[in-house]
């Protein structure tokens, strides 16, 4: 596996592959570190579908909407180059600040057109302008043919396909399942945050998305789908940010119940903030 850690030995890599493989796939993989079996779920669909597999790891500043959540994210880098080196990662960039964000002045704005406004967007402001700033920068560096993003950031994958739309880039987004702790717990690398009891009480989330498919399939409406929901949310200790059921293209609230339809959580065990979701 080639560690490459600024854009001069990325793209040297890079060009000189294109050169030599003017048919090969190029499949491309960001991610912020502390690695966990959904990135690399992530990188075996990408060695399905591509022929060179590309990896990055950046906690991206501008992404996040409060400063202590930021220092307090996991940064294990030398178990993560051993996990993309086990598990068949071709190359693996590492950059600092100064190569993703160049201009000493960062100013990026994108219209997502309302779908930055919902769900996260409530309660994250200017998450995903920072989400789309590091995705469209780093899809310009590598240049992928296809790009994974996995669905348990449900509302991102809606986002960057709208920025990879609007932006008129050459990458296939592909979306890729939820990986779960046996628990049914969504990995998430903030897990490492919590207590082994945290870790048993965020189960309430996942058995809350269960709750609702099920009241769903047994053929319950909106309004009572979601108060089972609420109820046996409250029968945990977790603080709900939200629960919302949207439609998937507009990611507005839906009250119509169907395969198009998605149930969406955001809660907090303790100071850490979880996000899950289903479909129904
Ligand atoms: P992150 O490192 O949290 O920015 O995540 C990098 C990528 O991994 C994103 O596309 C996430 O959606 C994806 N990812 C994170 N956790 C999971 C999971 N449990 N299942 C599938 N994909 C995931």
């Amino acid at each position: 596996m080639k560690i490459v850690r600024n854009n001069e030995a990325l793209e040297a890599f890079l060009s000189n592959y294109k050169l030599n493989n003017p048919s090969k796939s190029i499949g491309f993989v960001p991610t912020m570190g502390a690695l966990h079996q959904g990135h690399i779920s992530l990188i075996n669909h990408a060695k399905t579908t591509s022929n060179l597999v590309v990896c990055s790891v950046f906690v991206n500043p501008t992404q996040f909407d409060k400063a202590n959540d930021l220092e307090n994210y996991p940064r294990t880098e030398l178990a993560d180059i051993e996990i993309l080196h086990n598990n068949g990662c071709d190359v693996v960039y590492l950059p600092q600040f100064e190569d993703v964000y160049p201009e000493k002045n960062i100013d990026y704005n994108i219209n997502l057109e309302g779908l930055d406004k919902v769900l996260e967007g409530k309660y994250r402001d200017g998450h995903f302008n920072g989400v789309c700033m590091v995705v469209e920068r780093l899809l310009n560096l590598v240049q992928p043919d296809f790009a994974y993003f996995g669905l348990k950031d449900f509302q991102q994958v809606s986002i960057i396909k709208h920025m990879v739309r609007i932006r008129k880039l050459k990458t296939t987004i592909v979306p890729c399942p939820i990986i779960r702790e046996k628990s049914g717990l969504a990995m998430s690398s903030r897990n490492t945050l919590l207590t082994d009891q945290q870790r048993l009480d965020a189960t309430i989330i996942n058995k809350t998305l269960e709750i609702g498919k099920k009241a769903y399939q047994e053929g319950h409406d909106y309004k009572k789908v979601r108060e089972k929901m609420f109820t046996f949310f409250q029968s945990g200790n977790l603080e709900l940010e939200y629960l919302e059921i949207v439609d998937n293209d507009t990611l507005l609230n839906s009250t119509i119940l169907n395969s198009n339809t998605s149930i969406c959580i955001a809660a907090y065990c303790g100071k850490i903030r979880l996000i899950d979701n289903c479909q129904f």
